[in-house]
């Protein structure tokens, strides 16, 4: 599959290609803060197919995690578009900024639930990991 997607201003465009790898929802506390206080819903493309189109992002790595992951957002109007995890070798998309968000087609497991709060919400039949699976 071919996705596309950019930010809320249209400054900052990607192109996606390949079979989603990931679906799902991650409940941990640093997500709360990028989407607003509900679980940050991503889809994971395979990397090599991933590449911005347009403009380009800002990128943020906490330096106080031990394994902080890459944030990217546009610096102009502030949307997430992608993050990537250390050894994953996937852009972890905002399904948001999808241009066609139901594309994401709901997911597939819910990851930290550690961290959920009593407001989240984990859809029927999605598996739930404390952390990561495995
Ligand atoms: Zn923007
Ligand atoms: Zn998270």
């Amino acid at each position: 599959m071919v996705i596309e997607g950019g930010c809320y201003c249209g400054a900052v465009r990607y192109k996606a290609e390949g079979d989603a790898m990931f679906r799902g929802q991650c409940h941990c506390r640093e997500c709360q803060y990028i989407s607003g206080g509900a679980p940050n819903l991503v889809m994971g493309m395979p990397e090599a197919g991933f590449e911005y189109t347009k403009g380009a992002p800002k990128a943020f790595r906490r330096s106080d995690l031990e394994n902080p992951v890459t944030r990217e957002f546009c610096a102009e109007c502030g949307t997430h578009l992608a993050s990537r995890a250390p050894g994953m070798p996937l852009a972890l998309i905002k399904v948001g900024t999808l241009d066609d968000p139901a594309e994401f087609g709901g997911p597939q497991m819910a990851i930290y639930t550690v961290d959920m709060q009593s407001f989240h919400q984990v859809p029927e039949g999605c598996a739930t990991f404390e952390r990561m699976p495995g």
